[in-house]
């Protein structure tokens, strides 16, 4: 860690452009090109946003009084009443709260003031009053006070894509709610790995949830935790979602590629006849597996250069039937498929273990355990937390040993893959329509990939100017 200065460890190289409107294959190329050039210099994302519910509370739409015409056209005087505010910044305006958790709207309008009466008289508006007692924390509560303080106007922000405004008339509160759709962009992210995906994409300012979902996307096929290598190339194509030209947060990924030591899986989204979007290769085969690759969040896991070190230690245990995962105490583990629990429990070897029944076949297996989630009989699905990375039982330090039966057998989890039931693919009658969909994305991917190439062989040269 007191090296964290050396300018570019553990950093994957982010090139990041945002927003990148209709990518034609030429724009693509000709930006793609550009940012081989100045390979090696760390992008941040523009907008560095983080993504998360929390973070759509920065957005503030209170600006957007547009949406008051028509509520003013109800109300007396409203026209005057209006301009007055936009042109005389010393009438009362609106007044922001947001709300704290167990709060409610009685009470934050108690706090500014107002009367149990005014109170009652917005809450029993007819239309939307009742919403009002379902405000929630992190939300913003608005109100605006006339000349003589009293409440004309009651806003309920409950999401930057959705408000509730009340504006009082002689006829009692009227409501209209205000729903907003965000733009949507397509961007695209690449970087190369230097160690660890996530620590790295982080740094970059990739949001976590793009760096999770890529994970997600790829869980069945490549081990983050043990399989990611110096060199590895991700590129991402996604959306981006905006509001008043500001970035709200990502969307959804379009397609992602990951090369992970020479070999290069593809992803696409694609949302099929019964409206199930998943994820698939290039050959229309589902990329959701009916194993995870790691059974632990693979976020955790420091780095792969840890394990090695560890790995002396395991090779005295004779034999070694799976898999270990160095990871600090804590890390969630997770089931590597559905299934039902049909061993949980404590020995003084396993420490606190779990073992899981997947199907006639099919049983895997976590050992030394900090806590167990999970009881016997339980059915678990994929991905679900089975408890967490210790170093119960004989351990000499917190990590998950994984294993994993066929038919009674130990397999080597690392390689067993390649014998499981292979994951479904769509139906044939809509291969014509997956290849349409996903023939962009498929070519953007393609040119991503041949350009971090270009980048990773360029890099180790210089910084050149574009001159
Ligand atoms: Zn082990």
């Amino acid at each position: 860690m007191s090296e964290a200065k050396h300018k570019n460890r553990g950093a994957v190289r982010w090139h990041h452009q945002s927003p990148t409107p209709q990518m034609s294959r030429g724009r693509l190329l000709a930006i793609t090109a550009a940012i081989a050039i100045v390979s090696g210099v760390t992008f941040k994302s523009v907008t560095g946003f983080n993504g998360g519910g929390e973070s759509a509370q920065l957005e503030t739409p209170l600006d957007n009084t547009q949406q008051l015409e028509t509520l003013n056209g109800a109300a007396p005087n409203s026209t005057h009443e209006k301009t007055a505010e936009l042109s005389a910044p010393a009438a009362p305006s609106w007044r922001e709260k947001i709300v704290k958790q167990g709060e409610t709207l009685s009470q934050i309008l108690q706090k500014a003031g107002y009367s149990n009466q005014e109170i009652h008289n917005i809450t029993s508006q007819p239309q939307d009053g009742k919403s009002l007692v379902q405000i929630l924390p992190g939300q913003t509560i608005a109100f605006k006070p006339d000349d003589a303080g009293e409440l004309v106007g009651l806003r309920h922000i409950k999401s930057p894509l959705e408000s509730v405004t009340y504006l009082r008339t002689d006829a009692g509160f009227v409501s209209q709610t205000v729903l907003r759709s965000p733009k949507s962009q397509e961007t695209w992210a690449t970087g190369i790995i230097d160690s660890s995906l996530f620590l790295a994409g982080e740094k970059a300012g990739l949001s976590q949830r793009m760096i999770l979902d890529m994970a997600n996307i790829f869980g069945g096929v490549i081990d983050f935790a043990l399989d990611t290598r110096k060199g590895d190339t991700v590129q991402l194509v996604y959306e981006e979602l905006f509001l008043d030209d500001k970035k709200f947060k990502d969307g959804e990924i379009i397609a992602a590629s990951f090369t992970n030591q020479g070999e290069t899986f593809n992803a696409f989204r694609y949302t099929d006849v019964n409206a199930d979007t998943n994820y698939y290769n290039e050959d229309g085969v589902s990329m959701r597996k009916a194993f995870l690759m790691a059974p632990l969040d693979f976020t955790r896991v420091s780095s792969n250069f840890n394990m090695r070190r560890l790995h002396p230690i395991y090779k005295t245990v004779r034999p070694h039937k799976g898999t270990d995962y160095a990871a600090p105490t804590g890390t969630p583990v997770y089931a590597a498929g559905d299934g039902r629990v049909v061993q949980a429990g404590y020995t003084r070897a396993n420490g606190n273990y779990v073992f899981i029944r997947h199907g006639d076949k099919y049983v895997t297996r976590y050992l030394h355990l900090h806590k167990r989630r999970v009881k016997s009989g339980q059915s678990v699905s994929q991905g679900q937390v089975l408890g967490t990375v210790g170093s119960t039982g004989s351990a000499t330090g917190p990590h998950l040993h994984y294993e994993f039966l066929v038919n009674g057998k130990h397999r080597n989890p690392r390689t067993v893959y390649k014998d499981l039931p292979k994951a479904t693919a769509l139906p044939e009658n809509e291969m014509a329509n997956f290849r349409q969909t996903i023939k962009k994305a498929n070519t953007q991917l393609a040119i991503l990939n041949a350009n971090n190439n270009m980048a990773m062989h360029n890099s180790s040269s210089s910084n050149d100017a574009l001159n």
